[in-house]
């Protein structure tokens, strides 16, 4: 599943391709995703010049010189591709531009395409609650320890909470706990500062570190197929259930916490 460092590489894939250019026809070729495609997407889309182009938590934001934005998810498995020859069947999007068609592609349909005027589109509905960016100088260890006083919850909980740092998901919570050593169902108000100090410097690390993987791969992946995809990294702990702890060498183990597998090391994380 796509989670911010994936979302980002796809931004920074695309931005080369679309910034500053006019979008010849834009093609629904299916009325949903997730959610119902807004009716006048095309309409609205084709035309106009791309303006710009960012990331906030996972969703993408396509700005456009007509003051609209495009706000798209990826949901489980959505990705951008270059059309080659006729789309197929999972090609559910086409941004037609000259020389290039691009599609985006998601098999499951978890993904989501919403517009917003651009002005104030901060406060969509799928984006004002969020919390500051995980990678921006407001999520600080001051800002962390604010949000964990006195709370009950896990501090895996907390920091999945999207008002707590926005776009943090299962992976990347479970990476950076262990290399902060704090244990996912760890109480957040019981976490010393230092520790939920050590937490935010390892999710900035953990993701940084996925970006600049991510970027090098999608140049290579590029070159060969026109890809705009996004790769599975290799991770510390995470999907690797019974297998060696890289800090200990014990065994990595998996607990469900609120529906989602945790993966972490008993004896690194206290
Ligand atoms: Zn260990």
């Amino acid at each position: 599943m796509p989670e911010l460092p994936e979302v980002e590489t796809v931004v920074r894939g695309l931005s080369p391709l679309l910034m500053g250019r006019r979008l010849s026809r834009v093609i629904a070729r299916r009325p949903d995703l997730r959610w119902p495609l807004p009716d006048d997407l095309a309409q609205r889309l084709s035309g106009a010049t791309v303006t710009g182009l960012r990331r906030r938590a996972k969703y993408g934001l396509l700005e456009t010189d007509r003051g609209d934005t495009l706000i798209f998810h990826l949901g489980m498995s959505g990705k951008f591709h270059q059309l080659a020859g006729e789309p197929g069947l999972h090609d559910h999007v086409l941004f037609e531009l000259p020389g290039l068609t691009l599609a985006y592609n998601d098999h499951r349909r978890f993904g989501s395409m919403h517009l917003a005027p651009t002005e104030g589109v901060a406060d969509h509905p799928l984006l004002r609650q969020l919390g500051p960016e995980p990678l921006s100088d407001a999520f600080s260890p001051a800002w962390l320890a604010a949000k964990a006083a006195g709370r009950s919850t896990s501090i895996k909980a907390l920091i999945l909470d999207q008002q707590t740092v926005a776009g943090i998901g299962n992976i990347y919570a479970c990476e950076a706990l262990f290399q902060a050593g704090i244990s996912p169902t760890r109480k957040a108000g019981a976490v010393s500062a230092a520790r939920l100090s050590a937490l935010v410097a390892a999710l900035k690390a953990t993701l940084d570190r996925a970006i600049a993987a991510g970027g090098s791969t999608l140049r290579d992946h590029a070159q060969v197929s026109g890809d705009l995809g996004y790769f599975q990294h290799s991770f510390l702990v995470y999907g690797r259930e019974g297998q060696a702890c890289p800090a200990c060498g014990g065994p990595i183990r998996r607990r469900v916490q609120s529906g989602r597998s945790s993966f972490h090391c008993p004896a690194c994380q206290r």
